[in-house]
């Protein structure tokens, strides 16, 4: 047992679509009789959207963003809900997916930089504005005794390489990140540079830095278009006291002891049992116990999902290309797996290992996550084909469902020597129970021969102490 009170939710993937709009770039490198829009939204369906190609196909999802849709809008009707689930201890994922030039970077904020006009930000800054503005009223409230501890890391799957983009010094006297399996099957990844953050500026400061180490190229469709996925992942530890029903106050509760080194950074990153991997040891109070809360949030900026020839590629960027296929391929082939119920009856084996991409994101499909999926498009008829492809491989993603769980564990629950000294506090008050027990039965039976009365029911109870 790791879990001590922790909520479940089996959730679907949330899928939704934003349709960007056409910017002077777009205008000015788009053959003009492709410019045509030929994808459209409904103020009264937010959920649909129909794109006229050669033949007119209507598509439904959890919402469609349309082209003059705010970045504050995006985040207040898909983000900022997943991001107090995340506050509440859940495991949290969002992806964003769509061709290159579609708009993943700009909605998701990967590249956002402290210069950057306030309305324009992505969803990762809002995302930790929200973090951190709460965090700090709870540090105010008097009725929540939570602790915070935050890290941060960012890598790049680049050719199945991974890349730590916060990495110090050299990168190839740096060790390799490496994902591992621990004998429990957990994943996690060694050899990543985690960083402590206490406010969102410090996050916007490591998301520039990162995203200038970040492996870009030119090619016919965008020269910043970027051939590999980027993932920003944010690890939350919270420590919250839960007092015993009758005594102790949840505004004063011992402060725990940690009697074991705080979580080594290759380990805060796992996969199916996170929360057994991040536990920390502290002791059990007379007043109640110290519990460990720890959320992970990742927000996956996707490789442009274009096919190939469109990019005109060749050489070593035809090879990044085929590579970066490979990760999507992959991830198309895990929500095919787990999306599709005709496929999900007969498949039991899911093709997480196919990529290091898929291996990542093991909890966040089909696992212990809530997830969301930004599909990104253009409106212009020049990109119909993708739109349609990108809209099916979204479409697909809305059949998965996770089971999101709350990684609340009791404080020390995996730690020996806790275990060992919990046991002896506990025969000690057994014995002390045991001997009270006795000195009340003897008490009473004296009680009883000095009135003369003895019954059965008692002085079996006096015995039964005994035993
Ligand atoms: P991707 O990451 O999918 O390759 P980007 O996010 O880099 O695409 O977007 C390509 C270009 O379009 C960028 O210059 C970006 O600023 C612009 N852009 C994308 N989405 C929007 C939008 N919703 N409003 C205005 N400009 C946008
Ligand atoms: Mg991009």
């Amino acid at each position: 047992m790791t879990s001590t009170g922790g909520g479940s939710e089996k959730v679907s993937v949330q899928v939704v679509i934003r349709v960007k709009p056409l910017t002077e770039h777009d205008l000015e490198n788009l053959p003009t009789r492709f410019q045509r829009q030929i994808v459209t939204t409904s103020p009264y369906a937010t959920n649909q959207i129909v794109v006229e190609g050669e033949k007119r196909q209507v598509f439904n999802f959890d919402n469609v963003f349309p082209p003059e849709t705010t970045q504050q809008e995006i985040y207040e009707k898909s983000v900022e809900n997943l991001v107090n689930k995340f506050i509440e201890g859940f495991n949290v994922t969002i992806l964003a997916y769509g061709q290159t030039s579609s708009g993943k970077t700009h909605t998701m904020g990967t590249a956002d930089n402290p210069l950057i006009p306030s309305d324009s930000k992505g969803i990762i800054p809002r995302a930790m504005s929200t973090l951190f503005s709460t965090i700090n009223s709870i540090h105010h409230s008097k009725n929540d005794n939570r602790k915070f501890s935050i890290k941060v890391s960012f890598v790049e799957i680049h050719n199945e390489d991974l890349i730590d983009l916060l990495g110090e010094g050299v990168e190839e006297e740096r060790p390799p990140v490496l994902i591992r399996e621990d004998s429990k099957g957990n994943i996690y990844w060694s050899g990543l540079q985690e960083v402590k953050v206490t406010g969102v500026e410090e996050v916007i400061s490591y998301l520039a830095k990162g995203s200038q180490h970040r492996q870009v190229g030119a090619t016919d469709m965008n020269e910043k278009s970027s051939r590999s996925h980027a993932i920003f992942s944010v690890t939350m530890l919270q420590q919250k006291f839960i007092p015993n029903n009758n005594n102790g106050s949840p505004l004063s509760p011992t402060t725990p002891t940690f009697s074991r080194p705080g979580t080594p950074s290759s380990r805060s990153i796992s996969s199916r049992a996170p929360s057994r991997a991040n536990s920390v040891m502290s002791s059990r109070f007379d007043d109640g116990e110290w519990v460990t809360i720890t959320s992970k949030f990742h927000f996956v900026d996707l490789a442009g999902s274009e096919r190939l020839k469109r990019t005109a590629a060749s050489g070593d960027r035809a090879k990044e290309g085929i590579a970066i296929n490979s990760g999507l391929l992959a991830l198309g082939n895990v929500i095919s797996a787990l999306g599709d119920p005709n496929k999900a009856k007969y498949t039991t084996h899911i093709p997480y290992r196919d990529s290091k991409l898929t291996r990542l994101l093991q909890d966040s499909l089909g696992g212990n996550a809530k997830t969301l999926l930004i599909a990104c498009v253009s409106p212009a008829e020049y990109n119909a084909n993708e739109t349609i492809n990108t809209l099916k491989y979204a479409n697909r993603a809305r059949n998965i469902k996770n089971n999101a769980v709350v990684n609340q564990e009791e404080m020390g629950w995996n730690d020996v020597g806790h275990l060992q000294s919990l046991v002896i506090k506990l025969r000690q008050e057994n014995s002390s129970l045991k001997i009270a027990n006795a000195t009340l039965g003897l008490q009473q039976q004296q009680q009883q021969s000095s009135s003369g009365i003895v019954t059965p029911g008692r002085y079996s109870y006096f015995r039964y102490t005994w035993t």
